[in-house]
C-alpha cells in the first residue's frame, strides 16, 4: 500500500497491524513498570542492547506509536514525545547549547519560547544572539564560535514572520550548527523542514497535532542520532514524558489531521482575503496573502496551503479589546490549532507584561489580534467576524 499522501499517512501514521491482535486503534498502555523474563532478558533491555520497554518515563508502547506517527509526517528518522511543547523545545535546545555557548534565535516568537531563552541567559550563562528571522542570511552573520544552535519559528507566533529554511539550513550546514525548527503552525500537512534540510522538528501537540484543545503535548522529529542524544539527555533527565492516555489523544487526533489542516487552510486564506479588503483593518499577517514580506519564500516552502493562522492589527489597545468583546461564534481564548475558532487580543494578554516599546520591538501592535481560524462552516465565521468589525467604536 503506498502512503505517500499525507492524507492516507496520517489515517495509519505509527500503527502496525500486525501488532496489538490487529487493533486499528492503538490501546491505551497504562503501565509504568515492565517485567523481564530472565537476567539476561532484565539486562539487555534494560541497558537498551535489546528493545523493549522497562520503566515508563523512559519508554511506553503507546508513546512509541505516537513518536513512529510523527517520524512518519514529518519524514523524519525518529520521534519523540513530550508532556508539552516547551518540554520538547527545551529538550532539544539544552541537549545542543551548554553553558558558555550560544544559539540564534528570532527576535519575535512564541513568548515562552522567548521566556526560557531569557532564562537560559540569565541562569545558566546560555547566550541567545535575536536575529530579525525574516532575513535569513541574519542567522549565519550573527553566527559566533560558540554558536551551537540555529533556533527558527516559521511561521512566527504571533506575527506570522517567514523564514528561509533551506537558507538557514545551508548556512548552519556550512558552520556545523544544528538546526531545530518549531513547525506547530505549518505543521507537517503544509511544511516539511527536514525535507529542506533542517535538523530537528519542534511541535506543539496541544494545537493542531491534537487538533480538539483537549490536551498538552510535545513532539520532536529528526535525524536518529539527534533524536537518541535527545531521548538521552532532555527527555530521560529532566522527564517531560507525556502520559500514555494523552499519547493516544494525540493519535486520535493524528488520523483526522490532514482533513482538518485542509479545511484550516481554505477558511484561513478567504478569511485573510477579507480581513485585507476591509478599511477598518490596518494590517493583515497572513502569509498566503501577496501583500507578507515573504510571502515568495511562503510560497516555495509551504504546500498546499499557508496554515490556519492570521494575525490583524485594529490599531488601538481600544479597538482590540473592543473586538474580542464583541465576537460570538469566536471563542476569546489563549491557545490554537483547536477545530474552533478562537480570537486573542495579544497586547491584554500574551505580551501584557511587556511595554509598549517591548512590544514594538517584537512587531506587535497594541491593535493585534491572533485568529486561529476553526474548521466551522466559512460563512458562518465570516458574519461574527463582521458583526465584531461592525461593533467597534471608531
Ligand atoms: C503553544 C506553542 C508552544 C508551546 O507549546 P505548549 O504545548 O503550550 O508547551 C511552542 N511554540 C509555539 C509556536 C506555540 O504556539
Amino acid at each position: 500500500m503506498s502512503k505517500t499522501s499525507i492524507f492516507t499517512k496520517a489515517v495509519h501514521a505509527g500503527l502496525d497491524s500486525t501488532e496489538n491482535h490487529g487493533s486499528l486503534s492503538m490501546p491505551v498502555y497504562n503501565a509504568s513498570v515492565y517485567a523481564f523474563a530472565n537476567a539476561d532478558e532484565a539486562a539487555e533491555i534494560h541497558n537498551e542492547i535489546k528493545p523493549g520497554f522497562y520503566y515508563g518515563r523512559i519508554g511506553n508502547p503507546t508513546t512509541a506509536a505516537l513518536e513512529k506517527a510523527i517520524a512518519e509526517l514529518e519524514n523524519a528518522g525518529e520521534g519523540l514525545a513530550f508532556a508539552s511543547g516547551m518540554a520538547a523545545i527545551s529538550a532539544a535546545i539544552l541537549t545542543n547549547v551548554k553553558t558558555g555557548e550560544s544559539l540564534v534565535a528570532p527576535r519575535s516568537g512564541y513568548s515562552t519560547t522567548q521566556h526560557l531563552l531569557s532564562f537560559l541567559r540569565s541562569e545558566f550563562r546560555v547566550e541567545t544572539i535575536f536575529v530579525d528571522a525574516a532575513d535569513a542570511s541574519a542567522y549565519e552573520a550573527a553566527a559566533k564560535n560558540n554558536t551551537k544552535l540555529f533556533l527558527i519559528e516559521t511561521p512566527s507566533n504571533p506575527i506570522l514572520q517567514i523564514t528561509d529554511l533551506a537558507a538557514v539550513a545551508d548556512s548552519a550546514k556550512r558552520l556545523g550548527i544544528v538546526t531545530l525548527a518549531d513547525n506547530t503552525f505549518a505543521t507537517p500537512f503544509n511544511q516539511r523542514p527536514l525535507d529542506l534540510g533542517i535538523d530537528i522538528v519542534a511541535h506543539s501537540a496541544t494545537k493542531y497535532i491534537g487538533g480538539h484543545s483537549d490536551l498538552t503535548a510535545g513532539l520532536l522529529a529528526g535525524r536518529a542520532d539527534l533524536m537518541e542524544a535527545a531521548r538521552q539527555k532532555g527527555a530521560r533527565l529532566f522527564g517531560g514524558n507525556i502520559a500514555p492516555q494523552v499519547a493516544w489523544l494525540a493519535l486520535r487526533g493524528i488520523r483526522t489531521f490532514a482533513l482538518r489542516m485542509e479545511r484550516h487552510n481554505s477558511n484561513a486564506y478567504a478569511l485573510a482575503n477579507m480581513l485585507e479588503s476591509d478599511g477598518r483593518v490596518k494590517k493583515v499577517y497572513y502569509p498566503g496573502l501577496a501583500s507578507h514580506q515573504n510571502h515568495e519564500i511562503a510560497k516555495r516552502q509551504m504546500s498546499p496551503g499557508f496554515g490556519g493562522m492570521i494575525s490583524f492589527d485594529l490599531g488601538t489597545l481600544e479597538r482590540g479589546r473592543s473586538f474580542v468583546n464583541s465576537v460570538k461564534l469566536c471563542a476569546l481564548a489563549t491557545s490554537l490549532g483547536g477545530v474552533e475558532s478562537i480570537v486573542q487580543h495579544s497586547a491584554s494578554m500574551t505580551h501584557a507584561t511587556l511595554s509598549p516599546e517591548e512590544r514594538k520591538a517584537a512587531g506587535i501592535g497594541d491593535g493585534l489580534i491572533r485568529f486561529s481560524v476553526g474548521v466551522e462552516d466559512l460563512e458562518d465565521i465570516r458574519s461574527d467576524i463582521r458583526s465584531a468589525l461592525d461593533a467597534i467604536e471608531p
